[in-house]
């Protein structure tokens, strides 16, 4: 019984951020968090596939994408994570300074909250969504997000340039394309990029947070400050079926199975972390999801 504890305590974790609290309500700005400390746990850096690697924490996301004309990083987690994070572009044999763009999947404090931080140790531009861009230079977010009034503020990041759905960003030789995926927040975004191993290219794709999860009083299916919601789901999801997809990563690596599949291959599978069908399988349960939660708004 004992070895499958950690699972239980890693669904726990992402349950509780997404299940706002009494005493979360009582303090909107300044939130405890009762993950941080299990997110913001200590992880080896690790390449993925190619020129992308793990920089980020045992419990967020945080991609390093390298060239030689610089790198872009996609994530920042929470605001603590910061440190690690630069330290892990280190141990790779990277330099922060090299970090030319840094992006975003959804603008929260356990996204969001180390840009600011990583912003001023790389000297990078930060580019987000529109809606994104705004939540992060106020480093607050609005009455449209569904969690809004249970999340923690994080540091606001300096002059962030929005860009638009579909738009490909790019640094040196590298790529990266962005796919609007709201409606866990309104300005989601999902990224895509090839990554190439000697002749071997894979397409890689951080696929961002799905879940519907909101604070109490939010409806997805009727409310005044995010009436696209469930639309913006929708479009998401129909993007996640037609991305080429060989290896999924998210923000929460537990929504993937990412230690699952590493364990897997450093048992001996090379291609352990290779599943073509993973987008499609991500967007099919997000849809159940989405789903459960709109039949329960409809009993209300
Ligand atoms: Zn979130």
């Amino acid at each position: 019984m004992t070895h499958r504890l950690p699972f239980l305590v890693a669904s726990l974790a992402v349950l509780s951020a997404c299940t706002p609290t009494t005493a979360q309500r009582a303090a909107p700005v300044d939130i405890p968090c009762q993950s941080c400390a299990e997110w913001n746990a200590p992880q080896q850096p690790f390449r993925i596939f190619g020129n992308s690697y793990w920089v980020g924490t045992h419990g967020l996301g945080s991609i390093l994408v390298t060239s030689p004309q610089g790198h872009v990083l996609i994530d920042g987690a929470l605001p603590e994570s910061a440190p690690a994070i630069l330290a892990s572009i280190r141990a790779l044999g990277f330099r922060p300074e090299d970090v030319k763009l840094i992006l975003n999947s959804h603008a929260h404090f356990d996204h969001a909250g180390g840009i600011a931080e990583l912003q001023r140790a790389t000297g990078a531009e930060v580019a987000a969504s529109p809606w994104s861009a705004r939540v992060m230079e106020r480093g607050a977010s609005d009455a449209s997000d569904p969690q809004y009034g249970v999340l923690r503020g994080y540091p606001a990041v300096a002059q962030v340039r929005p860009f638009a759905d579909g738009d490909t960003l790019r640094v040196g030789p590298l790529a990266l394309v962005a796919h609007f995926t709201g409606g866990h927040t309104p300005g989601g975004t999902t990224w895509s990029w090839r990554s190439c191993d000697g002749a071997r290219c894979l397409d890689l794709v951080y696929a961002d947070s799905q879940t519907p999860v909101s604070a109490d009083g939010f409806l997805f299916t009727r409310n005044t400050a995010y009436p696209s919601a469930i639309a913006d789901f929708e479009r998401g999801f129909a993007a996640l079926d037609a991305l080429r997809c060989d290896v999924l990563l998210t923000p929460h690596p537990d929504a993937s199975q990412l230690w699952q599949r590493l364990a897997a291959r450093d048992a001996g599978q090379p291609d352990a972390l290779v599943n073509p069908n993973a987008c499609r399988a991500y967007a099919a349960a997000a849809r159940e999801r989405l789903q459960q939660r709109v039949a329960k708004e409809q009993a209300r």
